[in-house]
This record gives C-alpha cells, structure tokens and sequence, in this order.
C-alpha cells in the first residue's frame, strides 16, 4: 500500500445551498444547510485513504464539539490521527455557499490548524517513513515549507496544492516535486491567464506540474516532455466542493503505486469527477472499487 502523509487542514464545513450566492450587502434564501467536515487536508487524505491508501493526518483540531467530530470521521475513514493534535479553542471552520449550478464560495477561517507552526520530533519520523507527503497552504506557511524541506531531505516525494492562492517562496517550490494548482492558482503563480502558459512558467519553479481544469480536465507538464492533456469524464456536476481534493488524494495513491503518469492522471480524474455527482466534501469522495468501476466501463459517467 502506498504510505500518505498528508500534513494540512481540518475544517467543519457549514454549507448553505442556495439558489446563487449573494453579492455584498444582499441576504438570499437558502434551501438546505448542512455541517460536513472538510478542510483541504482532511479532504486529500479521506480521498487518499478510500482509493487505497495507508493515511496518516498531521495538523491540529480544536477543543469543541467540531475537533470531536472531524477526529471520528476521519478515523472512520481509516486515517491515521495519532499525530492530529487537538489544541484548546476553535476548530478551522469554512464557510461555504454553493449555487444551483454547484459552484461555490468559501471563507476559510483557521482556528486550531493556525496553532501548527513547527513539526514535532514524532511528525518528522512519520514523513521520514513515508512515499508521499501532501501539502496544501491552509496550515501556517513556516510549517508547510520545514515539512516540504524534511521530506525532500529524506527523499520522500512533495505533492503540493497551492490552495488558497498566494503567492510562494522559493524554499517551497525547491522542496516541491509536483505542484497540482487549479487554473487560478497557477494564474496567481505564474501571472498568465492561460493554463499551458502557466504551466510552462511553473516548470521553471518545480519539475512536474498537473494544471486542474475543471469540466475541462487537466494539463500535465513535466520538464523534458510534451505537454499532457487530459479530459475529465463527462458527469452532471452537483457540488464541485473538494474535487481538487479528490483529484490529488487519489492522484498520491496511483503515483504511488508506480502507475505510469497518464493512467494515474486517468485514475484521478475519474475520481473527482465521481466526487462532483454528490454533494459535500468527504461525503462524496468515492472508494477504490468505484473508481475502478468507472475506468472499467466505457459507458460516460452517468449522474447519480
Ligand atoms: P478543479 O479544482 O475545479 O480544477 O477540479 C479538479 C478536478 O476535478 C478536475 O481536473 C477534474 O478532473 C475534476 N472535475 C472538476 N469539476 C468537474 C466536472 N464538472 N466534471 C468532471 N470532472 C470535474
């Protein structure tokens, strides 16, 4: 099994489901609320663990009733939580609207995940042990770039999603292997609004890049090689919410089983594009043998 290590976020989700989103100073109804718990890092490792991963989370949950929910999901998950830390006061919590087209809008606030600042001897050791360290940009900036450095040290392979955007330092992009950023993420990085624009300039930062495109799939570009289109499934989309998520945890574990890049690419797009036709973000990721079903066929992935 591949060993993950994902070091990044716990979030609760508090999702509103409305017919559109409200611009600033308006109040819309919304038909639904729900609280689904998330966070870009227990997103990555949930969807890493169901497509066959051996998962271990390092990051930090609150003292409230959330941290006690989002520890249970994920070790009904089959994540490892032993070093999940649980610091007294809030849980992350992200706010989330999504539309009737099932696109969203979110404000992120940290809470516990903002405490992780430095890496203890324990976390070094489990990424030390490692094939693969994850790592989004929801935890404090200084502690993502010092796990990147360990893991590179050790020899370990560095995916990172550079969610939410901003711009990075150098010591980050030296310790990345492969960076998987959404079209506006590669457009904040690179300031090229064209995603094979953008993932050429990347190539000069790190040496493999997976540029994600929505609907539209995902560019790969690796330095010495032609650039890799890949299209996603066709399926009718319900919530977006964490299919990047779904996209890199199941891309870590295809990687990691040694699959050639295009079929690991193949692998991960028919994962997210499972994860869309349902609504949430753990709550939609799909488990090995779906993701196996949907490659398996040739029939285009019908909506739930
Ligand atoms: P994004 O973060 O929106 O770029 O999406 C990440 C990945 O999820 C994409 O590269 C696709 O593989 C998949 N995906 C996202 N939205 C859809 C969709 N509407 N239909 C199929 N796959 C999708």
């Amino acid at each position: 099994m591949t060993r993950i290590v994902v070091f990044g976020s716990t979030n609760m989700d508090l999702v509103a489901y409305a017919r559109r989103a409200p611009a600033r100073g308006e109040t819309v109804a919304g038909h639904a609320f729900r609280t689904i718990p998330g966070g870009k890092g227990a997103n990555q490792a949930v969807a890493a663990a169901r497509a066959g991963g051996e998962v271990a989370l390092v990051g930090a949950v609150g003292s409230d009733d959330f941290g006690y929910r989002l520890r249970d999901t994920l070790e009904h998950c089959s994540v490892d939580t032993d070093l999940l830390r649980t610091v007294e006061g809030p849980s992350g919590t992200a706010h989330i609207v999504v539309d009737d087209e099932g696109g969203n809008s979110i404000v992120v606030v940290p809470g516990a995940n903002g405490t992780v600042t430095s890496l203890s001897h324990g976390d070094e050791a489990l990424i030390t042990g490692a094939d693969l360290l994850l790592l989004q940009l929801e935890l404090p900036l200084s502690a993502v770039v010092d796990a990147a450095a360990h893991a590179r040290r050790h020899g370990v392979r560095t995916v990172l999603t550079p969610a939410p955007a901003q711009p990075l330092p150098p010591e980050l992009f030296d310790a990345t292997d492969l960076l998987v950023p959404n079209e506006h993420e590669a457009a904040v990085l690179t300031g090229r609004v064209d995603p094979h624009a953008a993932a050429l300039a990347l190539l000069d930062v790190v040496p493999e890049v997976v540029v994600t495109l929505g609907a539209a799939g995902c560019l790969y570009a690796a330095r010495g090689a032609d650039l890799l289109a890949v299209p996603a499934p066709r399926v009718r989309a319900v919530d977006t919410t964490a299919a990047g998520d779904t996209f890199v945890g199941a891309l870590a574990v295809a990687l990691g089983e040694g699959r050639p890049v295009p079929d690991a690419l193949a692998w991960a797009s028919a994962a997210a594009a499972l994860s869309v036709r349902r609504e949430g973000a753990s709550t939609s990721m799909p488990y090995r043998a779906e993701i196996e079903a949907a490659l398996g066929t040739s029939e285009p992935l019908e909506a739930d």
